[in-house]
């Protein structure tokens, strides 16, 4: 058994179909005829665009998007003029210098401190090798053309790999690299392909034809097994489908639990798409819209334009369900390059999220103003992120009152019943959320910030992982505090960190009293089912009891016990 990382879930088994880059092996030529090259160039941008307009007529929305990418890095202007440049400059022919150029761009990408940015290199790498083949007139494997289901087994699987993938025909695929953040992991989860990354050298290891057993949930794989082997995995499998089908009977029932009491289960989303998966999958409203994924991956700011039609997509398709949209929580572990901040020590305790809305107001109103715009196309609630005091939702608030009457003077409608919300993910929060619950119409937890402060445990750094817990009486007592100060106040409170869809808490925030439950798209069913098998009586005792046990480690034990 060899182990990997587990990039997305489930059981594959099936043969392998080796996918094997060729090596682009070209000579460095000096060259006379400079125009000539460069029409080569243009010649195959023009190809390598044609063959993903094709790809795209059979892809997925999703799938889309990324094809999008990749055209929009075949236009960059900033690209084709550094590789006509410098054809102008060294006289070199068009393969060389462009190879120099990629290196160059994906070097940049790779030396990005964000894990998000670093992946997008795999974009450059992926649609320059597409270039290059192009250049030099060579075949590109087509995988929509595949004629009996295979796992693929690849040094990367590249984004346009997945993006050509037939669900019916990739059963799952194995790399020898990649991490859980890349867009193809991304992609494999979203279309549900069982998937193991980062195995070190597979390709190595398996051959064409080998068989191979595939478990996506524990980043394992198994090769050439014994039929026994093959046969406990194959109904492992069968369960495993056998609980999803089960699950989906349940998108259309409320979140009742036993003695009668109704809570909303939520997701979180980071664009429109997740939208569609999230009401595919039972959820009852968005509980966090991570707005600031709209102002990543770009070199400017989005415009007003782009964010309405985001937003109102969205209301969309969640028609009357709750949508909390937070406005833009940048700064930590998610960064803006062409805003140029300065580098800072602490960029968790520094300028980011709502510090740099109340700062620089025109991004801020900007935001607001495609906010309320779309306001009247569904059921829009606006969220503060990183509130820590009173003046902060205040001077919020009063942007927002100006921009609704600049909209007001020119005739432009939003609704008037739109909630506005803040995040309690900041200790100080929490501690005076009695009196900030008197500012606003709903707190939404937001765990994995609230975690890192309250225990000074930085949520990225692996070596101190095992102090990042949510068991944590400290933070579990915040929690019931804002709950409790919440409800005395009127408003509803509900959860959008991780903690959230953690079924190992979810009694205990149930026998809390939170209201809204917001979690990823595929915790949805799942934390349905165990709501709608707990007794809300027996868990306010249960979270009583818990608020009293000393340690993380007692509190974990007592609820495995007692639940
Ligand atoms: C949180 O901090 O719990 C949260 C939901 O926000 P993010 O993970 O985007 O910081
Ligand atoms: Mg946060």
């Amino acid at each position: 058994m060899l182990k990997g990382i587990g990039a997305s879930p489930g059981i594959a088994i099936g043969k392998v179909l080796l996918l094997k880059k060729e090596e682009l092996n070209f000579q460095h030529m000096t060259i006379t005829d400079v125009e000539g090259e460069k029409k080569k160039l243009h010649k195959a941008l023009e190809i390598s665009k044609q063959q993903l307009e094709e790809i795209k007529k059979t892809s997925t929305e999703q799938q889309r998007s990324i094809l999008d990418a990749h055209v929009m890095i075949l236009e960059d202007p900033e690209l084709i003029s550094s590789v006509e440049g410098k054809i102008d400059s060294e006289k070199l022919n068009v393969e060389a210098v462009l190879d120099e150029v990629l290196k160059m761009f994906i070097a940049i990408f790779e030396g990005m401190d964000n894990e998000y940015m670093k992946e997008r290199a795999a974009d450059i790498r992926d649609v320059g090798q597409r270039l290059v083949m192009n250049l030099m007139g060579k075949e590109q494997l087509n995988l929509q053309e595949l004629k009996e289901p295979v796992i693929l087994a690849a040094h990367d699987i590249t984004p346009s790999d997945t993006a050509q993938m037939d669900r019916e025909m990739v059963l799952g695929f194995i790399t020898d690299i990649g991490g859980r953040t890349s867009h193809s992991a991304i992609m494999a989860r979203s279309m549900e392909i069982p998937a193991v990354v980062g195995l070190g050298n597979i390709t190595e290891e398996v051959k064409m034809g080998d068989t191979i057993i595939l478990d996506g949930k524990e980043g394992t794989i198994l090769i050439n097994p014994d039929s026994s082997v093959i046969e406990e995995y194959a109904k492992r499998r069968e369960e495993e489908e056998e609980v999803k089908r089960e699950l989906r009977k349940l998108v259309n029932s409320d979140t009742v639990s036993k003695d009668g009491v109704k809570v909303e289960l939520a997701s979180n989303i980071g664009n429109p798409k997740d939208a569609k998966k999230a009401h595919e999958n039972g959820a009852e409203g968005i509980g966090l819209y991570r707005t600031e994924f709209l102002y990543m991956d770009r070199s400017s700011l989005p415009t007003e334009e782009e964010q309405f039609k985001a937003y109102k997509e969205v209301l969309e398709i969640m028609g009357d369900r709750p949508v909390v949209i937070r406005t833009l929580d940048i700064g930590g572990d998610k960064e803006l390059p062409y805003l140029n901040l300065p580098k800072e020590m602490n960029p968790f305790l520094g300028y980011r999220a709502i510090r740099i809305c109340l700062d620089e107001k025109e991004i801020f109103k900007t935001q607001l103003r495609a906010l309320l715009r779309a306001s009247v196309y569904g059921n829009l609630k606006i969220m503060y992120p990183m509130i820590s005091s009173v003046e902060e939702v205040r001077q919020a608030n009063e942007i927002l009152e100006e921009v609704k009457q600049e909209l007001k003077a020119v005739n432009i409608n939003y609704s008037t019943e739109i909630e506005v919300g803040i995040m309690i993910e900041i200790p100080a929060a929490a501690v005076i959320s009695d009196i900030l619950a008197k500012e606003v119409d709903f707190f939404s937890i937001g765990t994995n910030d609230l975690i890192q402060y309250t225990t000074a445990v930085d949520r990225m750094n692996e070596k101190i992982s095992y102090l990042y817990n949510p068991f944590n009486p400290a933070v579990l007592r915040l929690i019931k505090t804002v709950i409790d100060n919440g409800h005395k106040a009127g408003i509803w409170v509900g959860m959008c960190g991780e903690v959230a869809g953690d079924q190992r808490l979810i009694p205990i925030l149930l026998g809390m009293g939170l209201d809204e439950f917001s979690m990823s798209a595929s915790s949805v069913l799942p934390a349905r089912k165990q709501i709608q098998g707990l007794c809300y009586e027996e868990m306010k005792g249960i979270a009583e009891k818990v608020l009293e046990i000393s340690t993380a480690k007692e509190i974990e034990e007592f609820v495995k016990l007692n639940i």
